[in-house]
């Protein structure tokens, strides 16, 4: 009942005690040793859970565990190996916040890219590198039709509040995003899905991204 017994490592130790974190919240203490163990995720998890640490720190460990873990860049694209996807320009603010504390001396480095802003300064930031991109569905798309961004390296995506992108519409941008990962990263890539509710159609994205996976409501 402690961050201690989950394997997360001492610089991931060290980060959680920097941030005051004294013991995991439910859905940390359950979902990350499930995507730990390298399994897909399907997680039941409100606002105010805990959630964000639950994924970001198994990506955060994943990618300092990469043995090939260098940043990759064609030309101006970029290839993050971690996406998270989530609805508001707000909510992947404060997910970057999160994400960097959390990332703090790892040498994993963390992008946002949002709408509804002025995409120069985004790009700018991306072609200095970037291993996890945090990013709303719709600029990305925008970043992927400008070949900015290659989602062909990514090994961990994560997508937070899955049922609010489906309320703003996001399912068709999400669906061409996820399809350009699937190719050359079938059975590599490793997926968490995290909603407060579980419609249909969330269950259907679901069945379509995740493989085998764990179902988590706590
Ligand atoms: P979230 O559900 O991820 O938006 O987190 C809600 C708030 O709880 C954020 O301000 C987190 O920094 C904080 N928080 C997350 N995990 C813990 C924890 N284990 N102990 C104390 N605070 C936490």
């Amino acid at each position: 009942n402690t961050f201690a017994e989950i394997d997360l490592g001492e610089i991931l130790n060290q980060n959680i005690r920097r941030c005051k974190y004294v013991k995991p919240t439910p859905v940390q203490r359950h979902a990350i040793p499930i995507a730990l163990a390298g399994k897909d995720l399907m997680a039941c998890a409100q606002t105010g859970s805990g959630k964000t640490a639950a994924f970001c720190f198994p990506i955060i460990s994943g990618i300092m565990r990469e043995p090939y873990a260098q940043r990759l860049h064609v030309g101006r694209t970029v290839y993050p190996l971690g996406l998270i996807l989530s609805p508001t320009r707000e909510l992947s603010c404060q997910i970057h916040d999160e994400a960097k504390k959390f990332s703090y001396q790892t040498g994993v480095k963390v992008v946002v890219a949002y709408g509804g802003a002025p995409i120069n300064q985004q790009l700018r930031e991306l072609e200095r590198g970037v291993d996890i991109l945090v990013a709303t569905p719709g600029r990305l798309v925008d970043l992927l039709e400008r070949a900015r961004v290659s989602l062909q390296a990514v090994r961990y995506l994560a997508l937070d509040e899955a049922d609010r992108m489906l309320d703003m519409g996001f399912e068709p941008q999400i669906r061409k995003i996820v399809e350009q990962m699937n190719m050359p990263n079938r059975g590599v890539r490793q997926t968490m899905l995290f909603s407060a509710t579980f419609p249909r159609e969330i269950q259907r994205l679901a069945s379509d991204f995740l493989s085998n996976h764990i179902f988590l409501a706590v």
